[in-house]
């Protein structure tokens, strides 16, 4: 008899699930590649389900994807199938070894850092902490002084970690994607050294690191089997996301991809820019050939046919062709709307009435996305539902964790994690009043040539301007005491400083105190600083506050954060020329198609209800020298006239229903009346 799990399965889902047998442990490698919303993602939780409920060891099960979100989701469907099948059935818990690559990374090189030469306590920094060392490393080596146009630190980092993730040399990364920085090559290269050894000494690992180092050790025959040897089985959701260090991750971990299964859609492929490559899940069949599966899905479960047809309009035009038409079985009579809207603003205006007019009419706001190119694209939007009470969460966007008091608060756990971090201790060290970047300066140096940071701390002459203050520091950072009352202690240090810096000292507190029901969760200091630096939970907007559980509140996010997932109802903002594709005009053919695609994976999330906005005045940001205008704006060319015939086209304006209307000419006679003043 066959389990119910499977029973819901179609042939080809079922084939995958089923792969390899239970019997033996090692199946040959498995490709899914499938578009979207055909059960890739589902197909993957019943594999691992079925592999638990035959006896698999979930110890010995990697599973990675893109967010920790998606390995949240996962395993609570994985935690739902088994218990459906078996009664029990597993605790999303059991499966240990699931979440990002850049997480599992974090948690191989700390438990292991001994063995490979790694200070355990190092920290992370995120792409924020990395910007601002490498701009330290920028000034430590007088780069901007001799050129006031040497390239921001934004962009070296850019730069760094492409050469880092594509695996490619520096000349050919700047020949090919920053042809206007091609001159100073060899500062750059100065630059990178400078940088990496300020890395190590500070004990301190970036985000390319994570994936940097275990790509290094696995070069260690030995300890690549040995590391092999502890999965039985290696799935990740989304591969065609990875990049090519991930990609040599996985070869040096399955050699020949016993165990191994991937899936993903090279149509969704939206991480081109930050060295992703669709090749790793094209070449898949061949790297592991011949014993490779492949597996390809054509149903799509998720989208009304209308919905369907127009994202298959899109991504057909696509200047690549993608071998896969999706159907569905899902009729409705609802095309995707478009509607044309005079400002950002009335875009805004008009989502949140079609919002709550929806949740009227019984679809819950969490049934419900919105979706933008850029974070910073749904400041109208946060407005307009601040205005109008309506809850929302913000994804991809790091709200919470982008704002100043909460960073203070991190890096104060940092600093006190590793005392050697300069940047977490050059943003403490600075709360201090009259403590500038010198002072600052002055006391990192000593704590890095000191081989005990506390005795050096706690012995050590303060900055003459911050002698009073200096103490109170000392002590919340010396005191030993267990987590998460650590977080406690440093929160009521930060506490005073937190009136003399912000006016709006009271709701930082909420967050403070937010940050610290957080820190709960997590069992130890370093838990919570690796997962909250390489991937913050659902940040929310200031306004709004991180709502209960059991409350309802809409979604808000970017498209790359929206990868995977679908709501009945979805809007896309700025579906315009400058903001989809991004760049008006100025991209290369390669960066213009990964927006086509990102344009498909935004209408292929919708089930139910897709609405495009196109505000006719938008406000784009183009290229630093041109400085920000306003255009008038286009309807992005991904969906040009010939396309409309799938969708319903309309404007709207604000309603002038409110405003009371002149009285009727004639009603008053004010020549009448004023010449009656003198009758
Ligand atoms: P994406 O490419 O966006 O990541 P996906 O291929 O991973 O999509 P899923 O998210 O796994 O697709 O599934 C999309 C929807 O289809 C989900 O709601 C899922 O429950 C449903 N679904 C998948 N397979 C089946 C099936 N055999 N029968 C009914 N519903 C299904
Ligand atoms: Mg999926």
């Amino acid at each position: 008899m066959q389990a119910g799990y499977l029973e819901k399965l179609n042939d080809r889902q079922r084939q995958a699930v089923e792969h390899g047998g239970t019997g033996e442990t090692m199946a040959p490698p498995l490709l899914v590649i499938a578009g979207a919303g055909s059960g890739k993602t589902s197909t993957l939780a019943h594999r691992v389900a079925h592999l638990l409920v035959n006896g698999a060891d979930p110890r010995r099960i990697l599973l990675m994807t893109f967010s920790r979100r998606a390995a949240a989701e996962l395993t609570r469907r994985v935690e739902r199938i088994t218990k459906e099948a078996m009664g029990t059935g597993y605790a999303a818990e059991a499966l240990t070894w699931a979440g990002t690559f850049h997480a599992i990374g974090a948690r191989l090189l700390r438990e292991n850092a001994p063995a490979i030469g790694l200070d355990p306590d190092f920290s992370i920094h995120d792409r924020e902490d990395s910007a601002d060392l490498m701009n330290l490393c920028r000034h430590g080596l007088g780069l901007t002084e001799t050129d006031q146009r040497f390239p921001t630190k934004g962009t070296c980092l850019a730069i760094y970690s492409r050469v880092v993730n594509a695996e490619e040399p520096l000349a050919e990364t700047l020949a090919r994607h920053f042809p206007w920085c091609a001159r100073w090559e060899a500062e750059l290269k100065r630059l990178f050294g400078a940088y990496t050894s300020a890395k190590r000494e500070q004990n301190v690992l970036d985000y390319d690191d994570l994936l940097l180092a275990w790509a290094q050790v696995m070069t260690d025959a030995d300890f690549a089997a040995w590391l092999g040897g502890m999965w039985d089985h290696v799935l990740i959701d989304e591969y065609q996301d990875t990049n090519r260090l991930q990609a040599r991750i996985l070869l040096t971990l399955k050699p020949e991809g016993r165990g191994l299964t991937v899936v993903g859609d090279d149509a969704q492929s939206i991480y081109a820019f930050r060295a992703a490559t669709v090749r790793n899940i094209l070449d898949f069949p061949s790297a592991f050939s011949p014993q490779a599966r492949v597996v390809t899905l054509d149903r799509n479960y998720r989208s009304t046919k209308p919905i369907l047809a127009a994202a298959n309009a899109v991504i057909g035009a696509a200047s690549e062709r993608f071998a896969k038409n999706l159907w569905t079985e899902r009729e409705s009579a609802e095309k995707p709307r478009l509607v044309t809207l005079a400002t950002e603003m009335d875009q805004a205006r008009f989502i949140v009435d079609r919002v709550l007019e929806d949740r009227e009419a019984g679809t819950r706001l969490m049934d419900q996305a919105v979706l933008f190119r850029t974070a910073s694209h749904s400041g109208q939007l946060e407005v307009e539902l601040t205005r109008r009470n309506v809850p929302f969460v913000k994804f991809g966007g790091l709200k919470f964790l982008d704002s100043a008091h909460v960073k203070d608060l991190l890096a104060m756990m940092r600093f006190i994690q590793n005392p050697r971090d300069r940047v977490a201790g050059f943003r403490v060290l600075q709360l201090l009043p009259g403590v500038g970047p010198k002072a600052a300066g002055r006391v990192l140096d000593a704590l890095a040539l000191s081989p005990d940071a506390t005795f050096a701390l706690e012995t050590m002459e303060p900055p003459s301007r911050a002698a009073s203050d200096w103490p109170a520091l000392v002590k919340a950072l010396t005191t030993r005491t267990e987590w998460p009352a650590s977080l406690g202690l440093a929160r009521a240090w930060y506490d005073p400083h937190l009136d003399r810096i912000h006016e709006d000292a009271e709701a930082r507190r909420a967050d403070l105190l937010q940050l610290e029901q957080i820190a709960a969760g997590y069992p130890t200091r370093e838990a919570f600083l690796t997962e909250l630096t390489l991937d913050p939970p659902s940040a929310t907007s200031d306004q709004a506050g991180i709502p209960h559980q059991d409350e309802d509140y809409l979604i808000l996010s970017t498209i790359h954060s929206a990868k995977g997932q679908e709501w009945k109802s979805v809007y896309l903002l700025n579906a315009v020329d400058g903001c989809i594709p991004s760049d008006l005009g100025t991209g290369t053919t390669e960066e213009i198609e990964e927006e086509r695609r990102l344009l498909y994976v935004a209408m292929t999330r919708a089930k139910d209800r897709l609405t495009l906005g196109v505000p006719l005045r938008f406000y784009v940001t183009q290229q630093k020298r041109n400085g920000d205008r306003h255009v008038y704006a286009m309807r992005t060319r991904f969906i040009p006239k010939s396309m409309l015939e799938h969708f319903d086209c309309c404007t709207w304006s604000p309603s002038r229903e409110n405003a009371v209307p002149p009285p009727a000419p004639g009603r008053i006679d004010v020549a009448r009346g004023l010449q009656a003043l003198w009758e």
